[in-house]
């Protein structure tokens, strides 16, 4: 069940306040959350495995960390956590964080995290990520449950695959006996032809102005909470995105050649200022059902991401959510088109040190803490 949240609070009432230090783990989104804790005012720890790594930094005075702490294994962190807590550490959590950890692990750290740890369950399984993700109201690809039915093209995505690897196109069943790997567990989904959008959103539970999202069910009629958009990026993604230069998928069969769907990058971007308004009810529908996912679920805290295709019917169709910092958000260390709008300079990993800096003087920390 993870570390409950009555402990995190006694722990957070030790702490002082005065001497709070962000945590990261050094990779990922680090250069960005660890710019902006000292953007903020804060002092931050790196935690690292490998002198290389932390000799990586030193190019980096401005999200160099004041203090490391040098592991042989990131599960080391487990047996640290009554270090962290004495030096009153607050770990922001990222994708690397939770694959070295694994999630059950990262549910398990006896250290204050930022956010709300209890909700990356519902982010680790496809199907609970629909669960969630229709419940809020996102239109999904469809998912075709026997591979017999293919008629016309599909992605089968593995369930272990990292950043897209081993994924493939099918366009039939003929296609996909020939490629599919029977022994890994897998997820038949629509191919949706169009473009890829990555939209990085922020939930404040503690604000009570701006675009507050309106309760469901239980907490129909109460406002939740601010809800932001900080940014938008597309995936470069290795080799798919040069593929076709080498002639059609069938030349490229030919030649022995698949496409892989391996995340090497990211590029900043805007939508349409039509689809805004769809943008914001995605993701409003989405924060409001992740407060009814399980019974006192705390919903979704700090920052998300909605990964989306638009078709060209200018329809979204959400293919997955990350519920926590995304490495997209990194071409906007010095804001973006959406978020200098508000204030200038304003990253996601700022952004996250902000809502700490502000939990602390107005004593509402463990609202943003789990
Ligand atoms: P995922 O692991 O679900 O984030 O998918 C990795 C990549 O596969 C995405 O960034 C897209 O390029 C591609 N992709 C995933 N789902 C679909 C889909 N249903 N239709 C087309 N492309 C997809």
């Amino acid at each position: 069940m993870g570390v409950d949240y009555e402990t995190v609070q006694t722990w957070l009432a030790g702490y002082d306040s005065s001497q709070i230090t962000i945590g990261v783990v050094a990779s990922h989104s680090s250069l960005q959350i660890l710019h902006g804790a000292r953007q903020e005012g804060f002092r931050t720890l790196g935690i690292a495995v490998g002198e290389n790594r932390r000799r990586f930094y030193k190019a980096f005075p401005g999200a160099e960390p004041d203090e490391w702490l040098m592991l042989d294994d990131y599960r080391e962190m487990l047996d640290h956590a009554e270090w962290f807590r004495s030096k009153n550490v607050i770990i922001i959590p990222h994708g690397s964080l939770v694959e070295y950890l694994g999630a059950t692990n990262f549910r398990n750290l006896e250290v204050p995290t930022f956010g709300n740890r209890n909700i990356l369950h519902w982010e680790s399984s496809r199907a609970l990520q629909r669960e969630w993700l229709e419940e809020g109201g996102c239109t999904m690809p469809k998912v075709i449950e026997d591979p017999h039915n293919i008629a016309g093209p599909v992605i089968v995505k593995y369930a272990g695959a990292k950043g897209g690897r081993g994924y493939f196109i099918a366009r039939d069943y003929r296609d996909f006996r020939r490629n599919v790997d029977i022994e890994e567990e897998f997820t038949i989904q629509e191919y949706v032809l169009g473009c890829r959008y990555y939209l990085h959103f922020f939930f404040d539970p503690t604000a009570t102005d701006g675009y507050q999202v309106q309760g469901r069910g239980q907490h129909a009629g109460k406002n939740l909470g601010r809800l932001e958009l900080l940014s938008m990026d597309r995936r470069d993604e290795s080799n798919v995105d040069e593929f076709y230069k080498l002639g059609s998928l069938r030349d490229l069969r030919e030649m022995d050649l698949e496409p892989s769907f391996v995340v090497t990058g990211n590029q900043p971007v805007v939508i349409r200022e039509s689809l805004l308004p769809r943008a914001f009810e995605m993701a409003e529908g989405t924060v409001a059902a992740s407060f009814n996912l399980e019974e006192g679920s705390r919903g979704m805290l700090g920052p998300f991401c909605l990964e989306t295709i638009v078709t060209d019917q200018l329809e979204f169709k959400v293919f997955e959510i990350s519920a926590r910092i995304v490495a997209g958000s990194n071409p906007f260390v010095g804001g973006s088109p959406y978020s200098d709008i508000n204030e200038r300079f304003m990253s996601t990993g700022r952004r996250i040190a902000r809502s700490i800096r502000s939990g602390i003087e107005s004593e509402n920390l463990d609202d943003i803490i789990s």
